[in-house]
């Protein structure tokens, strides 16, 4: 065997490295024309930063030899060494080195600075550089190229609209009942860059997913009690929250959020997610826009369970406790989210309470609090109302999922009279469960609510 074959052994080596993650940089050390010794560049899986392929190789060959001196030994290696690395083969006394590509910024094969060539060290290594240069060089390129992409897909992912503000990280720290990983998503046509977090917990390829949709001023936060026994029956949980909540991106400008474009963000993201076999769970503003979305594609759904909201077709007016909600809102833009929770789930802790604030630092992140009441159609003129209106005949005439409604008692503003009606007009949708003790955030009930719907459904979950 040549130098040549030698090198392409090294090559191997270093397209180990590749594969493992590590700058693609391969060696291997040979005695009288027999291979010793084989390696390639390890310090990132190694947590080791002297593990680079000429140390590797080296210390695993003077093993096998038992001897520190590897006196009649050449090293190949397909990048120029650094100095450590020549370092270490001027100590190991090696006969020769032969090296690939030249290393420009750290070479210590000539490059920068030629250690083997210094008069003052003692040494006895000859260097032989640019062998077969081109050939090593090119999986380093393809290892730069590829961590070239991954940087630009993750500033992009991470960059920050001019016209939105995040919510810091931090202020989402120990939630209480919230343990679930952060996923991301920038890339839908409507988000136009804007970040959108969603959960997405269980198997992927579950044969049952349940699309949990919040509404104002709550994010995903309000599905916590639904989330674990759905996970536990084996299926998969999708809950986002909407631009302008929760962990997503939050436009500065209230005129930013429209019904269509919700709409649009939430037909996008099903459809990216490619998410099937669809039980869709809606409550207030997760049902005047997620009662929309199963007309676009019925085939994706199975079953809708359905708690206090509405479809606002504009047709009738607005309930008397809607109309003073909008105008609470309108009166005291800064009222206290966690205030209103606690006002109606005396059971839930000051904890769970302030989680529901967490989004909203400052009146910058509230735009869509101050957005989404005069939002709701109140015309058959108004954004959102003819959409509605097509739902509507969508949920009378031609919806063939199952449906089970919840009605939280005590809501004063999308409470039992809405709802009663609401049940009238979707398809074969059972006689509702009245719960006495809940309010417009029915979801605070939800443990109980989801082994109903799981039994319901799919007449399981009795071991829960
Ligand atoms: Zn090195």
């Amino acid at each position: 065997m040549n130098d040549e074959d030698f090198m392409q052994l090294a090559l191997a080596q270093a397209e180990l490295a590749l594969t493992a993650g590590e700058v693609p940089v391969g060696a291997v050390l040979v005695r009288d024309g027999v291979l010793i010794a084989q390696a390639h560049n390890a310090p990132v899986g190694q947590h080791d930063p002297s593990a680079h392929a000429e140390i590797l190789v080296m210390r695993e060959a003077a093993a096998k030899l038992g001897n520190y001196r590897l006196d009649d030994c050449t090293l190949y290696v397909t990048l120029e060494p650094c100095t450590m690395c020549a370092g270490a083969i001027l100590n190991a006394r090696l006969a020769k080195v032969v090296w690939g590509a030249a290393e420009p910024k750290t070479g210590a094969g000539g490059s920068v600075i030629d250690v083997f060539a210094q008069a003052q060290l003692n040494h006895h290594t000859l260097s032989q550089g640019q062998v077969m240069a081109e050939q090593c060089a090119l999986p380093l390129q393809t290892f730069f190229k590829q961590q070239r992409l991954a940087h630009k897909a993750q500033a992009a992912a991470t960059r920050l609209r001019d016209d939105a503000v995040r919510t810091p990280d931090l202020a989402f720290n120990n939630l209480p009942g919230y343990p679930w990983q952060a996923n991301y998503i920038s890339d839908l046509p409507a988000l136009n860059g804007l970040r959108m977090h969603y959960l997405d917990e269980g198997p992927a390829d579950a044969q049952v997913t349940w699309l949990c949709l919040h509404g104002n001023p709550a994010w995903s936060y309000l599905y916590r009690h639904m989330i674990p026994v759905f996970l536990a029956a084996g299926h998969r949980v999708v809950a986002p929250d909407m631009p302008g909540f929760g962990k997503s991106d939050k436009p500065k400008k209230d005129s930013a959020h429209t019904f269509d474009w919700h709409r649009a963000v939430l037909l996008e993201f099903i459809e990216a997610l490619d998410l099937r076999h669809i039980q869709l769970v809606v409550q207030d503003w997760g049902g005047i826009l997620g009662l929309t979305l199963p007309m676009a594609q019925p085939w994706r759904y199975q079953s809708l369970l359905v708690m206090n909201t509405m479809l606002a077709t504009g047709e009738q007016p607005l309930s008397e406790g809607f109309l003073g909600w909008r105008q609470m809102c309108a009166d005291k833009p800064m009222f206290d989210v966690a205030k209103l929770f606690a006002r109606g789930n005396p059971q839930m802790s000051a904890d769970e309470c302030a989680a529901y604030n967490a989004p909203f630092p400052d009146a910058g992140h509230r735009a869509a609090l101050r957005a989404f009441p005069p939002m709701v159609p109140s015309g058959v003129e108004s954004p959102g109302a003819a959409v509605s209106r097509q739902a509507a005949d969508f949920w009378a005439n031609h919806w063939q999922g199952r449906s089970l409604m919840f009605i939280g008692k005590q809501d004063p503003v999308l409470g039992e009279p809405v709802m009663r009606d609401l049940q009238q007009r979707i398809r074969a949708c059972p006689e509702p469960v009245v719960l006495p003790q809940a309010g417009h955030f029915v979801q605070e009930h939800g443990h109980e609510i989801a082994l109903q719907a799981l039994q319901h459904f799919f007449h399981s979950g009795d071991q829960q």
